[in-house]
Parts: C-alpha cells; structure tokens; sequence
C-alpha cells in the first residue's frame, strides 16, 4: 500500500548520516534530535506546544489522563475508526459512546454527535479519518455548548488545513484543547519504528503532559502523579525532522495520485470515488472507494494476482467488535457506518505512484468493476 523504500532511496544520504549522527552521539533518549524536531513541528503546526511520546495510541491515553477524565465519564467517538481511539477511551474505565459517520466524507457524522451527549458526556474525539479534517467547525460549536472537551485524533490528516466560515486556517490537530498524532511508518509523516505527538496551546495542559509521558516525574524520582513512559527516540526524531521538510511535498504527491484515480474512476457505475470536503484539504493518508454491487473482495484478490495490493480499512465498525460490544449497541444502529464495512476498499497511496503505476492500477481496476 506505501512505498517506503523507494522514498528512503531519494532522500538515504540525509537519512544515514542523521541515523549515524545519532549514534555516535550517543544521546539515544530525549536528545538533542527530539528537542529539534519537536521545535520544528510546533512551528509548521502553529501549535505553542508538542510533546513527543512513543506511538499515537499513547499520544491519545496521555491526553485523557491529563484532562482528568473520571471512570464513568462518557467520550464520544466514530465507530468507524481504528481501534486505538476507542481502545484508551476503554483502557482508563471510560465509556467510549460511538456515533454514526457522515455519508460522503467518511468522518464523524456532527449531528449524531450531538445526539450522543448525555449529562456524563466530557469528551469528544473526532477522528480525522483518511487524511480530511472532520467538519470542526460545528464539532467545536457543540462541544462548546456542553462544555465538553475535543480531542483531535489527528493520526491521518498531519499537515491537512482546516477553512473555517470567518476564513481562519489552521492545521489539523490545532484546532481542539488537545491533538494526537502518530508517526507509525505507513503515517503521511512516518517515521521507521514508532512515534508519536501530542499538540496544544494550553501552558498548563503541556506540562502536566510533558510529566505524564515521563512516569509522572517532574523532579528526578518523585513522583507526583501516576504517569507512564513514552518517549520519541532521538533517531527517530532525526528521521522525523527530514521528513517534515517534505511534508507538503509529499501530500502534494499523494493528491496528485488521487487525482488521477479520481479522474480514473469519474462516473463509474460501480465506483464512488472519495468526495473532498470544502472546509479542509486532503492530504490523503488512504484513497477510499466506496464500491456498488461490486464484489470487493473480488477486487481485492483480482489485483493481488497483478501484484497490486488494497486493503479494506475497516471492515468491522468498533460497536460490532467483540472487545468492544455493549448491550447498547446493535446491528443496524450505524447504518452509515455498517454500509462503509461492506463496500469500502482503498488502493495504494503513497508519495512514490509514477503514472506507469497508476495507469495500470486503475486499468486493473476497471478491467474488474467493467467485467463483474
Ligand atoms: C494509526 C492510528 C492510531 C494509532 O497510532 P499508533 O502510532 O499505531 O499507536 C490512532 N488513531 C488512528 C485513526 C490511526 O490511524
């Protein structure tokens, strides 16, 4: 699905000699590198503060344990997303509340959102899904409301800018009390091994984080409040700092492939390709086609035998997973949702599709939905 290789091999030089630098320096945890790239990251942001940590699941957890949540408190989430959201909402004795998508933009349905709250509801957290910034104008409007915080899961959009009505910009992830992020190597801003971030603008909330991510440790072994460890690696950071130089570059890229998919598929019967939002970017971290009397799996085993993979990002909503089921929940609850499962399939996205690559993967594919 990601071309991971091919982008090391244009940038190996800068690459290597970073990794090296690191290692002969010897300063492997919260060294030079993290500071950098953390300084670097709020600037592109906007954010006053990053705190680096060690994947995008802590990132989350870190941010629901410095806001206090309580167990029994109630967070709203999508129930079409990956697992790592509702699994820390679950993990701290949370009640995750899962709400319904929105039929064209593949993102938390706002209104369902409102639908949600209860007097227990203390959070929101609105996943950013597949690079397109969920529609945070009427989530921030809400959430302010009740009074309830927003927590950006911002693991697929880095980079992605939001429009709102009065025409300010900001970044996804910048725009809630608390934004996570995931630097997993497949992320549009990945790193080799895992990674992770946490940005906000509140003093207080930055460093109560910065002691949570450190065993809860402010002053060398006293431990004022129960934290965990999750750390950036200073070689990851260093690989990190390269990448977020062509960031931009690389969406560039990534829209450039989904533009020719899109042109590709335009008016197919059978393909419904990803709508863009006209209030954020796309930064596509996956090209999601939503398929129409079309056996998908079909596709998918069709283009494996042309050595071209897709994938289905997801096929089981979280309120139909064991882990997760709840008596409150039930088959046909998320009709929107229910329906992604069962037609959604997404084709390789990544920053290194030459038209060559392109051409034959959408031949491929119209090759199948033509002939079916
Ligand atoms: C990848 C991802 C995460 C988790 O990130 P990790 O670094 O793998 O822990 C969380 N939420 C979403 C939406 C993701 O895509």
């Amino acid at each position: 699905m990601v071309d991971l290789k091919s982008q090391y091999e244009k940038i190996s030089n800068e690459i290597d000699n970073a990794v090296l630098d690191v290692i002969r320096s010897t300063q492997y945890i919260n060294g030079p590198e993290v500071k950098k790239f953390q300084q670097e990251l709020e600037g592109y942001l906007g954010s006053k503060h990053v705190i680096p940590c060690a994947n995008g699941t802590d990132a989350l957890q870190v941010a629901m344990m410095a806001l206090d949540l309580k167990p029994g408190d109630e967070v709203i989430t999508p129930s079409f997303t990956f697992v790592a959201t509702v699994e820390v909402i679950a993990l701290l004795g949370l009640t995750p509340v899962l709400v319904d998508a929105d039929p064209k933009t593949f993102n938390m349905d706002p209104d369902a959102f409102r639908r949600a709250i209860t007097p227990k509801t203390k959070a929101v957290v609105p996943v950013h899904l597949f690079g397109q910034c969920c529609d945070m104008e009427k989530i921030l409007e809400i959430a302010k409301e009740f009074n309830l915080y927003v927590i950006e899961d911002n693991a697929q959009a880095i980079g992605a800018d939001y429009r709102f009505g009065d025409g300010t910009i900001k970044k996804a992830g910048t725009m809630g009390i608390i934004g996570c992020t995931s630097f997993f190597p497949s992320k549009n801003l990945g790193c080799y091994g895992d990674g992770g971030a946490i940005f906000t603008d509140n003093d207080a909330l930055a460093h109560k984080m910065r002691v949570i991510v450190n065993h809860g440790m402010e002053v060398r072994y006293y431990h004022d409040s129960i934290g965990v460890n999750s750390r950036l690696d200073s070689i990851q950071a260093s690989i990190l700092r390269i990448k977020l130089r062509r960031l931009d570059q690389y969406a560039e890229a990534r829209r450039n492939a989904a533009d020719y998919y899109d042109r590709a598929f335009a008016n197919h019967p059978k393909l419904v390709t990803p709508q863009r939002s006209e209030f954020s970017t796309h930064v596509f971290h996956q090209y999601t086609l939503i398929t129409n009397n079309l056996d998908r799996f079909g596709l998918q085993e069709f283009l494996q035998s042309r050595e071209i993979p897709a994938m289905v990002y997801y096929p089981v909503a979280m309120h139909m997973q064991k882990a997760y089921t709840d008596t409150r929940y039930k088959e046909g609850d998320f009709p929107v949702t229910e329906a992604f499962c069962k037609c959604v399939i997404s084709l390789p996205m990544h920053t290194e599709l030459d038209q060559e690559q392109l051409e034959y993967i959408t031949a491929s594919v119209l090759e199948f939905a033509n002939r079916t």
